[in-house]
């Protein structure tokens, strides 16, 4: 059985890594839009991104003062055992988290609005369980912005619509989110399945890394034409105007009734935070998502 303090222990650990120090595939593309930036006040929203992100590594501070409502994905692998106890673990993690790095407590009751003041509450934190192959436990945390989620739209296109439909609801919904969730975004898109499926999907694909094309070139081929049409809004950085609106435009799907096309999308914003780690069945500890 997977060691509970090991779990917790690591559980703070990707916590402060995704609150303080964006992967290096974010940080590069925010880079790589400063130089595609024409207009002085694009550049200088992607130059306060850039020192933003300098400075919260060598201070050691959250990249953001919203540091998101508390999300971990986690890969357990057949031949890893069991993984009773993780849950707890993570919540106890989370709540260690918020005081020692610190985090600010975003979790608040739906209805009373009470704040529980450590970041856990009911089904908080988020946990996505997926299995795969392999001998180990992977877990990412992936703490999620207000701003961005919010900017989250699902809509069953008509299937008689097809590619043009899902098109043009994603652009509608990136134009009319404008600059709300923050931009320079990455836009996660899930694409059929059950209405529950295609939004899960759509928030799981923006754990690719940035400039990773889907395995199906058809779905590639989407991804590549969403991103070219929602630079050409001139939404850009922060909203105040520009040529990149999005970093990237992730796509995943499955397949669905024959009666619908569900399609939902996800913003994430430039402060695109995740971190990930594996726990191997021999207790040894492996980080993934920020080596140096
Ligand atoms: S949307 Fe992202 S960058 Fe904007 S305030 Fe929220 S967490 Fe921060």
């Amino acid at each position: 059985m997977v060691d509970a303090k090991l779990v917790e222990d690591l559980a703070v650990d990707l916590l402060r890594l995704a609150a303080i120090e964006l992967p290096s595939d974010v940080k590069g593309a925010l880079e790589k839009a400063r130089g595609q930036e024409s207009s002085d006040i694009a550049k200088a929203n992607l130059d306060a991104i850039l020192e933003n992100i300098r400075l919260a590594e060598s201070m050691k501070r959250p990249v953001c003062q919203d540091t998101g409502l508390i999300v971990f994905f986690l890969n357990v692998g057949h031949d890893f055992g069991s993984v009773k106890g993780v849950p707890e673990a993570i919540a106890k993690g989370t709540k260690r988290a918020t005081e020692e790095i610190p985090l600010r407590p975003n979790a608040v009751h739906p209805i009373t609005r009470k704040n529980s003041g450590d970041n856990t509450g009911a089904y908080v934190p988020i946990l996505n369980w997926s299995y795969v192959e392999g001998d180990y436990l992977e877990i990412t945390a992936f703490p999620k912005g207000g701003g961005s989620e919010n900017m989250t739209f699902f809509s069953m296109v008509k299937p008689g619509e097809g590619i043009a439909g899902i098109k043009k609801f994603v652009i509608d919904s990136v134009i009319s989110s404008g600059g709300q969730p923050c931009p320079p975004t990455i836009i996660g898109v899930g694409v059929g399945g059950t209405a529950d499926l295609a939004m899960k999907l759509a928030k799981k694909c923006l754990l690719r890394p940035i400039g990773q094309r889907h395995s199906d070139p058809e779905i590639a081929k989407l991804e590549e034409e969403l991103l070219k049409a929602i630079n050409s809004t001139g939404i850009g950085p922060m909203g105040l105007g520009g040529n990149i609106t999005s970093l990237d435009v992730h796509v995943d799907y499955a397949h669905c009734h024959t009666a619908s096309l569900p399609v939902a999308v996800n913003t994430q914003c430039w402060a695109a935070r995740r971190a990930t780690a594996r726990i191997y069945k021999d207790g040894s500890v492996e980080i993934l998502s920020h080596r140096r």
